[in-house]
């Protein structure tokens, strides 16, 4: 996908046709109840907000309702602190669920009931098959399974085994609650699928009040039941789910949901999988779940993402029923639009160099006054000071210039953005032969950065004064990963081989005093740098700013060639 023509999608998506044609028809009196349903095992990532804003933004659009739901069933991976971060980063993203927050561990009882309801017609029974043994007897694509030898078990005996089941006589493992199906079904979802299983775990919410859980396919279609969901959407791997899903709300002749299946969300240089982003943290390879490069919400929010940007992207990507992967630069594509019309302009230098104005008059200060924003005036503006002494970028100097090199070279004369023009004189290097200082003469007559007689230079430079200068911390990003497919794994190696070593890059900058007075959070456009966000960890004394995305840069072409 190029990054000058994101994709915008063309009519409406097949989810949207099929909501479109069940109100026309009138399938549930022109209701729209849609749910998000994570489960609170980890933070959630960008794929999730593709999710949230398929089905909160189609609630939307029909006025219809959209359910927070915790699909809390697995109490050994599930905590307290997801689902917090869960519902803040529902909320951050603009969505607000309709009434309470809803959890699949309320319907526990409920749920119980249902499968004894199950037992009692003769569609469930207790299996003593270890997991082991009910593998290896469900068969494969190209032969039928086998029943298992507790298959056929009296209604009685399956009911007063479940009861116990429930009372904490087994041990984990011992037996499960399987659905008397069929064996020889085609779709293997469909060979007598666990129901129950015993797991004596304490639960973040239920506490030990239980210790045989549901199982998700057991649990989804009730709670979409019970909670009066029409169109629940879910990602393609559950496609074979759904047969299971119509079952189970058919045999217990429950309230009809109907299941759409739509592609997940999958991004170059990204794994999106919550078992691997719970292992980067949890062995340190970043530095928690809203380390910025991770493709949490909450670490592309500390990245300098804004909602408007995600949600723009969302839209830009569509929905569709098969899977595809989308470039990150298309994400990128979309904060940078937003930034341009909302982040501040100011100048930091982030490889300091020193410019030494030799003609300038020693402890004179000047007070800039530069627009906030080129566009937009109403940011208002920033007095920034200019002195003899100032920072420029170690990369706008070059002592032997490439050619068609514009910035600051011997001889050479350049715009200070919104000061002077300044020609190049001299450098001072270091024994070791670096340029520790570069020295120029300004002309006094081009003050504000324009020239009256009409002289024209070809390279602007962002500065700092030396003397004002706010030392900062700057944190450039790269991928996680340096393969576009990370999932790809050699033999022998593992997802972390993948990794991209150069992920993160630290710098110690000087920025212009205006930059001091932002709160994290705040976004920035640093002139000619990208744009950038500051982070939490800044201090009084030092603040600490993330690089979001970079501008896409016409000099990088110039020295590539030069
Ligand atoms: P993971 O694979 O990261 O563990 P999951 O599907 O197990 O994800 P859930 O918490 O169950 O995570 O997901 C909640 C909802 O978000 C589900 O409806 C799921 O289909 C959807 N979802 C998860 N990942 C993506 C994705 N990459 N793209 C679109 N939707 C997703
Ligand atoms: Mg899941």
């Amino acid at each position: 996908m190029s990054e000058n023509k994101p994709a915008a999608a063309k009519g409406p998506d097949f989810v949207r046709a099929i909501i479109a044609e069940d109100n026309a028809n009138g399938k549930y009196k022109g209701r729209v109840h849609t749910r998000f349903p994570p489960e609170p095992n980890g933070y959630l990532h960008i794929g999730h907000a593709k999710s949230i804003c398929l089905n909160f933004g189609v609630a939307k659009e029909n006025n219809g309702k959209c359910n927070l739901r915790f699909d809390d069933t697995n109490p050994l991976k599930e905590d307290v602190e997801y689902v917090d971060s869960i519902m803040e980063d529902v909320r951050w993203l603009g969505f607000q669920w309709d009434g309470p927050v809803y959890y699949a561990s309320d319907y526990f009882e409920q749920l119980y009931q249902f499968a004894e309801q199950l037992i009692k017609d003769g569609k469930a029974y207790v299996d003593e098959l270890s997991a082991d043994e009910i593998r290896d007897l469900r068969g494969t694509l190209t032969e039928p399974g086998k029943n298992s030898p507790y298959r056929d078990r009296p209604i009685e005996e399956n009911l007063d085994l479940f009861r116990r089941m429930r009372a904490g006589e087994f041990e984990d493992g011992s037996m499960v609650l399987r659905a008397k199906i069929s064996m020889d079904a085609p779709n293997l979802v469909m060979r007598d699928p666990t129901l129950y299983r015993i797991r004596k775990a304490h639960h973040h919410r239920t506490k030990d009040a239980w210790c045989i859980y549901p199982m998700y396919d057991f649990t989804h279609c009730i709670s979409d039941s019970l909670e009066g969901i029409t169109h629940s959407l879910c990602t393609l791997e559950f496609v074979n789910n759904r047969e299971l899903y119509d079952w189970i709300l058919e045999n217990l002749n429950l309230y009809r949901s109907y299941q759409y299946e739509f592609a997940r969300l999958s991004l170059t240089y990204t794994l999106l999988s919550k078992r691997v982003l719970i292992q980067l943290v949890q062995d340190g390879i970043v530095s928690g779940w809203d380390d910025p490069r991770m493709p949490t919400i909450c670490g592309i929010r500390r990245r300098g993402y804004t909602p408007e940007s995600i949600r723009d992207f969302c839209e830009r990507i569509g929905v569709a029923k098969a899977d595809s992967v989308v470039d990150w630069s298309l994400l990128e594509f979309c904060v940078r639009e937003h930034l341009n019309e909302v982040a501040p302009r100011a100048m930091g230098v982030i490889n300091p160099l020193k410019l030494v104005i030799d003609n300038y008059p020693e402890g004179q200060v000047e007070e800039f006054n530069m627009p906030l924003h080129p566009e937009d005036e109403s940011h208002g503006s920033r007095k920034v000071p200019f002195t003899k002494v100032l920072y420029i970028e170690q990369e706008d100097f070059r002592e032997n210039p490439p050619k068609k090199y514009f910035r600051l070279s011997p001889g050479q004369e350049v715009r200070l953005r919104y000061a002077y023009y300044v020609t190049c004189t001299d450098v001072v290097k270091d024994e070791a032969g670096n340029i520790v200082e570069v020295h120029c003469i300004y002309d006094p007559a081009t003050k504000g950065g324009w020239s009256e007689d009409g002289r024209k230079v070809k390279g602007t430079l962002h500065w700092v004064s030396a003397e004002h200068a706010v030392p900062a911390e700057v944190r450039l990003y790269d991928h996680l990963f340096a393969k576009e497919n990370p999932s790809q794994v050699e033999p022998g190696k593992t997802f972390r081989d993948n990794l991209n070593p150069n992920s993160l890059t630290v710098c110690e900058a000087f920025l212009e005093p205006y930059l001091a007075t932002l709160k994290p959070g705040d976004k920035v456009q640093f002139e000619r740098l990208g744009y950038f966000c500051m982070d939490p960890e800044s201090t009084e004394d030092k603040p600490v700013f993330n690089r979001t995305v970079g501008l896409r840069d016409s000099w990088a072409k110039i020295e590539n060639k030069g």
